[in-house]
């Protein structure tokens, strides 16, 4: 894989996002520095928004893009990518890594999923806007400025404040199944104890930042690495020594020598692999995660503290498969997700 991207492109691109970036991409070398999203707000008219970036560049070779923080409650990639870009010299990199730890700054200082500047969840807002609210123009910049430099994408979630998921990598169906294959090789360099491919038909759709390196057929790995507004070692520990087997396995650290190989399970999502909540009130779940079902399995009880008499809801599973996430906390509204799953080894 080898990255040749026109000067001038870059430059045009640059003029048309209204975000300032901090340093020249295509300079070698180590550098930090913050972008410069310019954002007239009722406290601060004339303040900008800084969303750390660090580009660790050595000579010819691929681009790996690495975000975490898309959504700002999601915390071991985060963390693990503040780790690695504190860690990474550039004479072990052959070729480019950039790295945003906390794409969506103000959520992530926030510590909420979308942004409080303008309650968007920047997961929805691909490709973006440069005119648009300020979610919207940081997804523009990585979509114009970002994925064309880059040969790979890794982007790094979690449940959030509403679920907890097993660690687990998810690639997008390309537009053939080359373009698969070659985002399904990040995942098996990846690791995770589940990996499986998505037809981008639920969650954001084609809105999302995988969504966005389909289009423009770059490989993209996502990764769902915990929840629960928590850390998770386990987790933390996957987005580390996988981003590193995925740089070493393309060519990027070449000096670096990456934690053993670990063999993930590929497993499909069926057409209707989420359980829901008909009833409101306090959920009791009765499965752990990466568990395997059977259909009739009950998946928990949906306790009514309005009508203490009344024997709980029972949810049950209609088909089998791994438990892949559950819902946190126990409190839950009428047509909320209480847990995913996923059937079949594929590959
Ligand atoms: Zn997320």
């Amino acid at each position: 894989m080898e990255s040749v991207q026109p000067r001038d492109e870059l430059a045009a691109r640059l003029m048309e996002t209204p975000i300032a970036t901090p340093f020249d991409y295509d300079e070698d070398g180590k550098q930090d520095g913050f972008l410069r999203l310019y954002h007239s707000r009722e406290t601060n008219g004339y303040g900008y928004v800084p969303i750390p970036v660090i580009s660790v560049k050595n000579g010819k070779g691929p681009t790996a893009f690495l975000v975490g923080g898309n959504h700002g409650n999601e915390y071991e990639g985060i963390v693990a990518l503040m780790n690695l870009a504190r860690d990474l010299e550039q004479a072990s990199v052959q070729g480019r890594v950039i790295v945003l730890p906390s794409l969506n700054f103000p959520a992530v200082m926030a510590g909420t999923r979308s942004s409080p500047l303008d309650g968007s969840n920047l997961n929805r807002c691909f490709p973006g806007d440069a005119m648009g609210s300020p979610t919207h123009v940081i997804a523009h910049y990585v979509s114009s400025v970002l994925l064309p430099l880059a040969d790979l994408v890794i982007d790094l979630h979690a449940g959030g404040r509403s679920s907890q998921f097993i660690p687990c990598a998810l690639v997008r169906e390309g537009r053939n199944e080359h373009e698969t294959a070659k985002s399904a090789r990040l995942a098996d360099w990846f690791g995770a104890p589940i990996s499986f491919v998505s037809k981008g038909k639920g969650g954001g759709g084609s809105l999302t930042l995988a969504g966005e390196c389909a289009r423009q057929a770059i490989p993209c790995l996502t990764a769902e690495l915990g929840g629960g507004e928590t850390l998770s070692q386990q987790g933390l520990k996957l987005a580390m020594d996988g981003v590193l087997r995925i740089l070493s396995q393309c060519g990027i650290l070449a000096s670096t020598v990456p934690p053993t190989m670990t063999t993930t399970r590929w497993v499909k999502k069926g057409p209707d692999t989420r359980l829901h909540a008909h009833v409101a009130g306090i959920f009791e779940p009765r499965i752990e995660l990466g568990e395997y079902v059977s259909p009739g399995r009950v998946a928990g009880l949906i306790h009514l503290p309005d009508f203490p008499m009344r024997k709980p809801e029972e949810v049950r599973f209609e088909s089998s498969g791994y438990v892949l996430s559950r819902h946190v906390p126990a409190l839950v509204g009428r047509g909320d997700e209480l847990c995913t799953f996923v059937t079949d080894v594929i590959r």
